[in-house]
């Protein structure tokens, strides 16, 4: 399984349900999450705390990702290719 995890930026990938529930609530968005508020940023699906798959920061906002494997593989995708482009700046 995709394991990466880094709250700085926040690029999050873990199917640790205990410390993914603590890092949604550092960040403020368990309870939308919790209470099946939350869609996935790629398919549109809800996304609720089992099957989330991972965060990741876009454009200054917190996007979540349902477990599917090809959102985990967009959103990656989509932040590997985000920090190619700061270090080419
Ligand atoms: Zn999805």
């Amino acid at each position: 399984m995709l394991k990466e995890r880094r709250i700085g930026e926040i690029a999050f990938y873990a199917i640790d349900s205990r410390s993914l529930a603590d890092a949604l609530k550092k960040l403020g968005i368990y309870d939308d999450v919790a209470g099946g508020r939350t869609r996935c940023y790629f398919c549109g699906q809800p996304v609720a705390v089992e099957n989330l798959g991972g965060l990741f920061k876009h454009e200054g906002q917190i996007r979540i990702v349902c477990n599917s494997i090809k959102c985990l593989y967009e959103a990656a995708w989509l932040t590997a290719r985000r920090r190619m482009q700061q270090r080419q700046k």
